[in-house]
């Protein structure tokens, strides 16, 4: 992909985070990767959703330096590049303050998987992350903030569960694109408000079997998947 789709692609995964409803303001961001040149694509700055076209979009080295673009980067640009360096399989992350996602990770509390529309996209609980100590904070609060995401993934396959929890602040998704990014992040705001009425009709609800959380993660995205369509033609 050209450094130009990229950016396309990149501008349109943000723009899908503020027609879905889970930013408010200039709240959130979307990132893409380009391995093969070693820069990421991110969301400038503080611009408003409704002035952000693909050349607004910052080039920014794995190093966090601006190789392109006129604009400040997302001040969240180096947690991006730590998930990007600690996660070779990924091409996008994604970044919102979406209410109910921020609510548990405010709980400090992981997100327990009750059913099979979490089990669709997150083969277990939705990790939440350590509190970052005051000298992580004064050393570098936003790449502090991707290692601890790091370090809490030590024995989770982060491809298989594409999403994050960050003690006090809220969600960081990712995918193997940006638009995938985007999309999981839209699909744990509604995972994070059903398990909210989950737990309000039943404080004790239990997690779901794992053999059906399996068998619903493996049917989506297991070696034999066989939910959806073929050639690209959208599930229902
Ligand atoms: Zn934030």
């Amino acid at each position: 992909m050209l450094l130009k789709e990229l950016r396309e692609a990149v501008c349109e995964a943000n723009l899908e985070l503020h027609r879905r409803g889970v930013v408010l303001y200039t709240w959130g961001n979307v990132s893409g990767i380009d391995r093969a040149r070693g820069v990421i694509v991110i969301k400038p700055s503080g611009v408003p959703y409704a002035a952000l076209t693909p050349d607004k979009m910052v080039v920014v080295g794995l190093n966090d330096d601006v190789v392109e673009g006129e604009l400040n980067p997302s001040t969240d640009t180096r947690t991006h590049t730590v998930l990007y360096r600690a996660f070779p399989g990924i091409g996008g992350v994604a970044h919102t303050h979406s209410a109910h996602a921020v609510a548990w990770a405010q709980a400090r509390r992981e997100l327990p998987c009750f059913g099979t529309t979490h089990a669709d996209y997150c083969f277990g609980p939705v990790p939440c992350t350590d509190p970052l100590t005051p000298e992580q904070v004064r050393r570098d609060y936003e790449g502090e903030t991707g290692h601890a995401i790091v370090r809490r993934f030590a024995d989770v396959d982060p491809l298989a569960r594409p999403m994050v929890l960050v003690n006090g602040h809220g969600p960081f998704t990712w995918g193997k694109s940006a638009a995938e990014a985007a999309s999981n992040a839209v699909i744990l705001e509604e995972m994070a408000r059903i398990a909210s009425a989950t737990v309000a009709i039943d404080a004790h609800a239990p997690p779901l079997e794992q053999h059906i959380l399996a068998y619903h993660y493996e049917r989506k995205h297991g070696p034999g998947a066989w939910y959806g369509q073929r050639a690209g033609a959208s599930p229902t």
